[in-house]
């Protein structure tokens, strides 16, 4: 990592805790590490994300379906979908340091904190271990599902049956996952608790190399559409030996992260899955999966085209590719340039003046049953202005005391810094379709 980047990753943690977007876990008793809470901005940014990819995944597509399934899985499903066996990473130790690295996260053999020697590589199950019931033996052990993408393919059946969809469709659920990580660092990029957003796309085998590409396109887009710049997203080929045992391709969407060796880090795999889930559950329950064909009478094991990304790792590229510093009007000033369907703050309603504050307050209870919005009345408008640059809010609403005498209010918006000015009888309207149409258009 570069001073630099050091420098910005420090920048936007403080910014984060100060803002209210994310807290270090238990942070009163010293905090547990790598363990994050989102705070109130955070919550929201988090759901506005989410309920992006819900939408653009789900709820716009005739052939996507959801799902929310049980983090507590039956262990058999590990069984059979081999996490048991191959769900490890290489954990190396330092000699000197005692530092502990994944093996694949180092160069060559030496402690890349201390210049130390590394232990030869010993397997490290990634999968949180418990029991259920009273009674704590080997019959009672459970697994916090390192991914959720498993249970769908179990409920394979289920969905058919309940839904009639014909191939190729898609199953889809967001929600959390554990991996005990050997090296959990770098912010919410790796932590030991986790959202994912997956989607099992089930196809025709022939038709799968398709539907990968389509949804590698797909996937890109949807990042664009976040507002992440396009030169800060690229997509990555896994090499033939980079292939986890399950897959056929596998790309990575990847983000300039500033921590990571080579300046890239994945967002999100997508993954040509074949039919090896489906027919590992098959084999391990005795039950059929597979999908009987009307048309032409037909038994078909579906192929899989996975999407899988995580909701901490698109927060965070989100908040890093809208951070900057500038200087306007001879004043420095910190602002968050999120795009305005995720900012948790759309509007905020600021009085001029304490006196404003009744008037100021009835704006607030016509805009907020509308837009997400807040209404903020303690120190000068500068600060307050400020303050919510930093939290990413696109438009202040200030209340004047020309308010008084025009019925009119003026809308801020964050990045150019232009203002209008509108009669408080049209501003829900207008705000509306500027939320709409993007700013200055209304
Ligand atoms: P990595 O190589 O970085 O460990 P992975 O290839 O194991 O990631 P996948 O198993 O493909 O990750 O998981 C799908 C997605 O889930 C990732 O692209 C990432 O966005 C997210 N994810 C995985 N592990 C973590 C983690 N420990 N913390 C936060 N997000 C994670």
């Amino acid at each position: 990592m570069t001073a630099d980047s050091d420098g910005l990753m420090k920048k936007l943690v403080s910014l984060c805790k100060r803002r209210g977007y994310v807290f270090p876990s238990g942070e009163i008793y010293g905090g547990l590490q790598s363990s994050w809470d989102y705070g109130p901005l955070g919550v929201e940014l988090k759901r506005n994300i989410e309920s992006k990819w819900w939408e653009y995944m789900v709820s716009t597509r005739s052939n996507v379906t959801g799902m929310d399934t049980a983090i507590i899985t039956h262990p058999r499903v590990w069984e059979a979908s081999g996490h048991l066996e191959h769900f490890h990473d290489p954990l190396v130790d330092c000699l000197k340091c005692k530092s502990r690295f994944r093996q694949d996260h180092v160069r060559g053999n030496v402690c890349p904190d201390c210049g130390g020697e590394l232990t030869e590589p010993r397997d490290f199950g990634l999968m949180f271990k418990t029991s259920v019931g009273a009674v704590e033996d080997d019959s009672s052990i459970v697994y916090l599902r390192p991914e959720t993408c498993q249970s769908i393919f179990v409920n394979f059946r289920n969905v058919v049956t309940a839904t009639r969809m014909k191939l190729p469709f898609g199953i889809a659920q967001t929600g959390k996952a554990f991996r005990n990580e050997i090296t959990a660092r770098n912010f919410v990029f790796r932590s030991r608790e986790f959202e994912q957003m997956e989607m099992e796309f089930f196809c025709r085998p022939g038709e799968a190399d398709r539907w990968f590409d389509y949804w590698t396109e797909e996937r890109l887009r949807w990042y664009a559409e976040l507002g992440i710049r396009e030169e800060n997203l690229r997509i990555r080929r896994h090499e033939e030996s980079e292939l986890a045992h399950y897959a056929k391709a596998c790309v990575d969407i990847e983000y300039t992260f500033p921590f990571t060796g080579d300046g890239w880090g994945e967002l999100e795999g997508i993954a040509n899955r074949t039919d090896y889930d489906l027919r590992a559950h098959m084999n391990a329950s005795g039950q059929d999966l597979s999908f009987h064909d009307q048309a032409s009478n037909e038994k078909i094991v579906p192929w899989v085209v996975e999407t899988s990304g995580g909701i901490g790792r698109t927060f965070l590229a989100v908040l890093l590719d809208a951070y900057r510093e500038e200087t306007v009007e001879g004043r420095e000033r910190v602002v968050l340039g999120l795009h305005r369907d995720l900012a948790p703050i759309k509007v905020a309603v600021l009085p001029l003046s304490r006196k404003l504050s009744e008037q100021a307050e009835e704006v607030f209870r016509m805009v907020s049953p509308h837009f997400p919005a807040t209404f903020d009345v303690t120190g000068s408008i500068g600060k307050r202005y400020r303050r919510m640059d930093e939290a990413g809010t696109p438009f202040c609403v200030t209340l004047d005391f020309d308010s008084l005498e025009d019925g009119a209010v003026t809308i801020r918006e964050r990045d150019s810094l232009d203002q209008v000015r509108v009669p408080i009888s049209t501003l829900v309207e207008k705000l509306t379709k500027i939320m709409e149409r993007g700013w200055p258009e209304g």
